[in-house]
């Protein structure tokens, strides 16, 4: 009996970039629950679906990547509870990108502007505001309808070559479009990014916005893996997706947002030239190793280490007598909650900005969310920040828990203790 190679016997599909077999793990951590599904009491006795949140990366193109264990329209259709505008940093970053995208290009009346995953409207109103015709393309449609409310015209649909063929049939051609935070979270990023081809006007810009998988890797950033999340992206690997429908990064900038993010500019093969920036940030990412399986074999071992560091530190506190509180309940902590094992035996209950989660629990791991308040209330010892991408912001806002000696942890790259501004 004769062993098939191991790309034959591998239950996982090819690369979604280049359709190379993929099987070279970058992490494993375990399985999980859709990390938006925040869970009504009377949904706290059913069973709950776990997904497996197993990432690997592909040899060919770098393309890092989580299965597609459950559909983007499962995913991102219907009900969403994800609503951009609850966070103040983010609505700050829209406007910063708004004026300056105005003032570069020049855009006025005579342009379009279209934001693929449009959300609530938290961009393109910066863009009304000025002048500027807009149009959103959203595919939750509650979301959807919460932008329309503030008057920004949105279509409810899921972003990619068809639509692109249809709206453009329609008549529109935008100057700019951006994509922020939506490239890393679709299933087909072949498909979305051929959409943009189709849709972008001949001279025009589209930006796209991804946390930077270097980011990820060096400050032990697992918990930005979540199902909702599919592609982990390198420039190396953008640009290789990009070149494969024809558009070219012609400009790449560094942001702080979600533990470090990169804006890569991209327009039709040929039309703009590139600045050096392209060149530079791709030198970095080859000398770090980023075209060979040394940086993602290395990376799980940093994980575990982060894990057992944060677990020590709670377990600590509890064998102590000490009350701990969560701030915040992202997506994202729900998968460290879930991978680490933290119930409410270590974290007595979260607290979040979000009304829709006030009164829901936590998937899995069932720890109830309340409105800030209860911190003042119940006065925690320790605080425990989950989107610890907000730091500053939040620690500002927990400003006041200073009164009673509170102390705010950050869980990643290892728990540590953060000061107050
Ligand atoms: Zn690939």
């Amino acid at each position: 009996m004769t062993t098939a190679p191991a790309h034959l016997t591998a239950t996982h599909p090819p690369c979604r970039s280049c359709q190379a077999p993929v099987s070279r793990t970058v992490v494993d951590l375990g399985m999980s629950p859709l990390c938006e599904t925040f869970l009504l009491p009377e949904e706290l006795n059913r069973m709950e679906p776990f997904y497996p949140l197993h990432v690997r990366v592909c040899d060919r193109c770098h393309l890092v990547q989580l299965e597609e264990y459950v559909s983007g329209e499962e995913i991102f259709g219907g009900e969403y509870a994800y609503f951009s505008s609850y966070s103040d940093s983010w609505v700050a970053h829209a406007k910063r990108y708004a004026d300056d995208r105005i003032a570069a290009m020049g855009l006025g009346p005579g342009s379009l502007v279209v934001e693929v995953a449009s959300n609530d409207g938290y961009l393109l109103q910066h863009f009304a505001a000025a002048g500027i015709p807009v149009l959103g393309i959203e595919p939750a449609e509650n979301v959807a309808e919460a932008a329309r409310a503030r008057g920004v015209p949105t279509e409810n649909a899921f972003f990619g070559r068809g639509t692109a063929e249809r709206l453009r049939a329609e008549g529109h051609r935008p100057d700019l479009m951006a994509a922020n935070n939506v490239l890393a979270h679709v299933p087909d990023i072949s498909d979305f990014v051929a959409g943009f081809a189709v849709l972008l006007a001949d001279r025009g810009i589209v930006t796209f916005e991804f946390p930077h998988l270097m980011r990820l890797i060096e400050g032990v950033q697992y918990d930005t893996i979540y199902h909702e999340h599919f592609s982990y992206l390198s420039l190396l690997a953008v640009r290789t997706v990009l070149a494969a429908h024809g558009l070219q990064v012609v400009d790449v900038e560094e942001l702080p947002t979600h533990g470090g993010s990169l804006r890569v500019h991209a327009g039709h093969e040929g039309v703009h030239a590139p600045t050096p920036r392209v060149a530079d940030m791709l030198e970095r990412e080859l000398a770090a190793g980023y075209d060979t399986p040394a940086p993602y074999e290395r990376f799980a071992a940093t994980v575990e280490a982060s894990k057992r560091a944060l677990l020590r530190y709670l377990i600590d506190a509890r064998e102590r007598g000490l009350h701990v509180a969560a701030y915040g309940a992202p997506g994202k902590g729900n998968t460290l909650l879930n991978y680490c094992g933290i119930r409410t035996d270590l974290v007595d209950y979260a607290v979040d900005r979000n009304p829709y989660k006030h009164g829901r629990f936590t998937p899995g791991t069932h720890i109830p969310i309340h409105p800030p308040e209860r911190l003042a209330e119940t006065r925690p010892d320790v605080i425990l920040i989950l989107p610890w991408n907000l730091r500053d912001e939040i620690a500002a806002q927990l400003a006041y828990t200073a009164e009673w000696g509170a102390r705010l942890i950050v869980p990643v790259p290892v728990v540590q203790e953060v000061t107050r501004p």
